[in-house]
C-alpha cells in the first residue's frame, strides 16, 4: 500500500503498518485497539484535538484548508469561537520566537516507512530537516511546567515522559535511518517544539536527543512485539483492560463484585 498524507491515518493503512499510536494502543488495551482496526471504535474528537490540528495545519502551511474543513470551530465571521480562541495565540506564539521558528524550518510531514521488528512501521514526521541532519515534532499541550502523576513511573512526571515522546523520538528517528539506509545509531537529531494552552502560551524548544534511552524504548517495543503481531492477526483473543471507555461501553455485568474488591 502507497501511504500519502490523505490515506496515512485511514484504517487500511492502519492495518497494513504500525504506527507509534498504534502500538501504544494495544499496549493500553488490546481490547479496544483491535476494535479501532475492525473499524467497531473511534475516538470522539476532543476540543485538545481540534485544537493540536488547526495548531498543525498551520506549520504544514494548510491553515486555509482546515478552516474550510471544520466550520465547527469558526463563527460566521471566520474567526475562531471562544473555546478555541487560544489556538491562534499559540500560533502567534510561536511566530513570535526565532528560535520556535528556526527549529520548524524544512519539509512538513513527511512520511517514511520500514521494517522493524519484522513488520512494516509508518511514521510522519511534522519537520525533516536532511541539510541540518535533524527532525521536529510540534506538540500543543495543556502546559509544560505542570507535572502529573504515573503509574508506570511511580512518581510525578512531565508531559514528555506522560505522553511516552521518547518512545515516539526512538521510533521516529529509528524508522527514518532505517527508510534512508544508514548504519546503526546513526540517528537524526530529534527535537520538540512545544506549545502550552495557557492563557498566556508558554513555549519551549525541547532536546529529545538520548540514544541510550532510544536503545533501552526500542528493545521494549521488540519485546512487545511478538504479542502484539499475534493478537493482531487475530492468532490470539485481545485482553480487556477493563479501564478504557471502549471496555465500559461493552461491559456486560455478570454477577456482584465485593465491595472490597473496588479499585484492587
Ligand atoms: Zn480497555
Amino acid at each position: 500500500m502507497e501511504l500519502t498524507k490523505s490515506n496515512y491515518h485511514s484504517l487500511e493503512a492502519e492495518r497494513a503498518y504500525m504506527s507509534r499510536s498504534q502500538y501504544l494502543g494495544f499496549i493500553k488495551c488490546e481490547a479496544q485497539q483491535m476494535a479501532k482496526l475492525a473499524g467497531e471504535w473511534r475516538q470522539e474528537t476532543s476540543d485538545a484535538f481540534l485544537v493540536g490540528s488547526y495548531v498543525h495545519a498551520w506549520n504544514e502551511g494548510s491553515r486555509r484548508e482546515f478552516i474550510a474543513e471544520h466550520p465547527e470551530m469558526f463563527t460566521k465571521a471566520g474567526d475562531l469561537k471562544a473555546n478555541f480562541k487560544t489556538a491562534d495565540l499559540m500560533i502567534a506564539t510561536l511566530e513570535a520566537d526565532p528560535l520556535a521558528m528556526y527549529m520548524l524550518q524544512g519539509e512538513k510531514e513527511r512520511i517514511f516507512t520500514a521494517e522493524f521488528t519484522g513488520v512494516l512501521w509508518k511514521v510522519m514526521t511534522d519537520v525533516h530537516n536532511k541539510e541540518r541532519r535533524r527532525m521536529a515534532e510540534l506538540k500543543t499541550t495543556k502546559s509544560i511546567i505542570e507535572t502529573t502523576w504515573s503509574q508506570e513511573h511511580g512518581g510525578r512526571v512531565s508531559f514528555v515522559e506522560q505522553y511516552n515522546y521518547l518512545l515516539q523520538a526512538a521510533l521516529y528517528t529509528e524508522i527514518e535511518r532505517r527508510a534512508n539506509g544508514r548504519q546503526e545509531g546513526d540517528w537524526l537529531e530529534y527535537y520538540m517544539v512545544a506549545v502550552s494552552k495557557d492563557n498566556v502560551p508558554d513555549k519551549e524548544v525541547i532536546d529529545l536527543r538520548d540514544p541510550d534511552r532510544y536503545l533501552v524504548e526500542l528493545a521494549q517495543v521488540e519485546e512487545n512485539m511478538p504479542r502484539i503481531l499475534q493478537v493482531k492477526s487475530g492468532l490470539v483473543e485481545p485482553v480487556r483492560c477493563g479501564r478504557c471507555d471502549y471496555c465500559r461501553s461493552t461491559k456486560i455485568l455478570t454477577g456482584a463484585i465485593h465491595y472490597l474488591a473496588l479499585g484492587a
